[in-house]
């Protein structure tokens, strides 16, 4: 009987792992359409300094207008794109794309666009290269551009070093993402060149508690020993806004401030509630 519920338990994860395949390989069927039939799209997301409450950084982030599934996140299919290789023309797409709406924002001082670029397309040497021709076509200065990286295992680091260091040549500047969470190890943070380190959303919402505080702190004091500037991600409540100014951050995003929008819809002020509270001494009690 044992043997016949094993047995059982076998088929039934032939069958999940065979609807995995199936629907990765339909997914990636989709997403070359999707490409060629122009069905992405990015949103932007903000990050405001906490200091001067302005606009910091803007982050692209790309989605997939599917036209049966709906809106796809991107954890959905840049898994998928990274397994069939699909990443890279994902990959240019979307940074062409927030270099023209780059462009468009020449207007605002100070304004940095964000791109996220996966481990695979940094393995690829001609990187550096493509992304000062899509640089030079648009004729938008390097400066306003930064690109965001989580730390690979596959990577090695002299190599990612050299590579983010080409790009760093051209006035790009370099963040690292989801910070704490990935396989970082703090001889290899010192071997990057790095201007932002990204606090994962993980560790937002962990404050509140001592030790949970006492991880951004020790996050802090480390970029600033660096020379990087701190993001905390995924502030959705005015006590975590207050805690993570008091901790010293120095820019925050999430929906408490904004969600990810078209990029006509990004709003170039502070969301008025907010900054009334950190005009009001951070404190949470007199904003409400
Ligand atoms: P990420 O780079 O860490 O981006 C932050 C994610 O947190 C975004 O999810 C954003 O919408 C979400 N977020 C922002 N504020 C809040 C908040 O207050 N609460 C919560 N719960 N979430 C918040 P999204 O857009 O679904 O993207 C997920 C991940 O997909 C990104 O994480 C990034 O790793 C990847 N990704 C997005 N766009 C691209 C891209 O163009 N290329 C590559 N390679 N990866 C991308
Ligand atoms: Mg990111
Ligand atoms: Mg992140
Ligand atoms: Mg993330």
């Amino acid at each position: 009987r044992a043997k016949d519920a094993g047995r059982e338990q076998f088929a039934w994860f032939d069958e999940q792992m065979h609807r995995d395949s199936v629907h990765r390989v339909q997914t990636e069927q989709d997403l070359r359409q999707a490409l060629d039939r122009d069905e992405l799209l990015v949103e932007y997301q903000p990050a405001f300094d906490l200091r001067f409450e302005r606009i910091s950084h803007v982050e692209a982030l790309v989605r997939w207008q599917h036209p049966l599934r709906g809106l796809v996140p991107p954890l959905d299919f840049i898994p998928v794109a990274e397994e069939s290789g699909l990443i890279q023309r994902v990959g240019e797409w979307v940074l062409a794309r927030a270099v023209a709406q780059a462009t468009r924002w020449s207007h605002i001082p100070d304004l940095r666009v964000w791109v996220n670029v996966s481990p695979h397309q940094l393995a690829d040497a001609g990187l550096p290269e493509r992304l000062a021709a899509q640089l030079h076509r648009a004729g938008l200065p390097g400066d306003r551009l930064g690109i965001e990286v989580t730390e690979s295992a596959l990577a090695d680091v002299s190599r990612l070093a050299e590579v983010l260091g080409r790009i760093r040549a051209l006035g790009v500047a370099i963040a690292i993402d989801d910070f704490g969470t990935g396989y970082s190890s703090l001889a290899r943070l010192n071997a990057l060149p790095v201007d932002v380190i990204k606090i994962d959303q993980m560790f937002v919402a962990d404050l509140g508690t001592a030790r949970g505080e006492a991880v951004v702190a020790g996050i802090v004091t480390l970029a600033h020993a660096i020379g990087a500037e701190v993001i905390a991600e995924g502030v959705e409540t005015l006590p975590q806004l207050t805690t993570l100014s008091a901790l010293g951050v120095d820019s925050a995003c999430g929906y408490l401030l904004a969600r990810p929008s078209a990029p006509e819809h990004l709003p170039m002020t502070v969301p008025a509630e907010s900054s009334f509270c950190w005009r009001a001494g951070m404190h949470p009690s007199v904003a409400r």
